[in-house]
């Protein structure tokens, strides 16, 4: 049987066939996303469950070398050697000319990529300005940094709280604001770790770099914040 169609009409039949099949592989693509993302949301609710279970009561944790954990089971604690030294380095970076002085280093690891197997790590410090209301904190700079390194898939594959922890450094006990616990309840959620680092705070024993480091989860900072 002859195709008495003209040319131009074999192209639009093409074409529009061509659109049927793509317009199918993005919504295959997207329930494979949104069943990767159930997934992810179900583990995740899982290991919260577990770290807050009674058998895992922080413990001290002597094998993060130079680095006096006072709390934490929990193995982001092998990322927070590295996070220390970077947000030290940062901190050393920070803008406190016209203002407060006040150095802040920070760092900000994502969740591991299923599919590399890599996770990210970026600093910030502070950036204060002679008008206050634009001073960028080094926890949000730090944020912001580890957006911009990770591509729309790997987030995608992270699912909305790809932040799995902060680390932040200076010289004077404190946690972090309420505007940069928005930031990271926002991207990490409220199991995200949240690290401290006073600099002044030495091991009495040990006075060299042997730093204490504290762990609290957001939501334990951020008790009411709403879902
Ligand atoms: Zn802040």
């Amino acid at each position: 049987m002859t195709d008495s169609r003209t040319p131009h009409m074999i192209a639009l039949a093409t074409l529009d066939e061509y659109h049927k099949i793509a317009r199918k592989v993005e919504k295959e693509r997207e329930e494979e996303l949104y069943k990767l993302r159930k997934k992810l949301e179900v583990l995740a609710a899982g290991e919260k469950r577990e770290l807050h279970s009674p058998s895992k009561i922080p413990q001290p944790q002597v094998e993060v070398v130079g680095v006096h954990a006072v709390t934490g089971r929990d193995s982001v604690w092998r990322e927070v050697p590295e996070m220390l030294r970077m947000a030290k380095s940062a901190r050393a970076n920070a803008h406190t000319v016209h203002t407060s002085g006040t150095r802040v280093g920070a760092t900000a690891l994502s969740h591991t990529d299923m599919r590399t197997g890599c996770d990210s790590i970026q600093a910030g410090c502070n950036v204060e300005h002679r008008f206050r209301c634009h001073d960028v904190h080094a926890e949000v700079n730090a944020i912001s940094s580890l957006c911009r390194v990770l591509a729309p898939g790997v987030k995608d594959r992270l699912g909305p709280y790809w932040l799995r922890a902060i680390l932040v450094v200076s010289e004077r006990n404190f946690t972090p604001c309420g505007g940069c616990m928005d930031w990271i309840m926002q991207f990490g959620g409220p199991g995200c770790c949240v690290f401290t680092c006073n600099l002044l705070d030495k091991d009495p024993i040990r006075v060299d770099d042997h730093a204490v480091v504290k762990m609290w989860y957001a939501e334990s900072l951020m008790p009411c914040y709403p879902s």
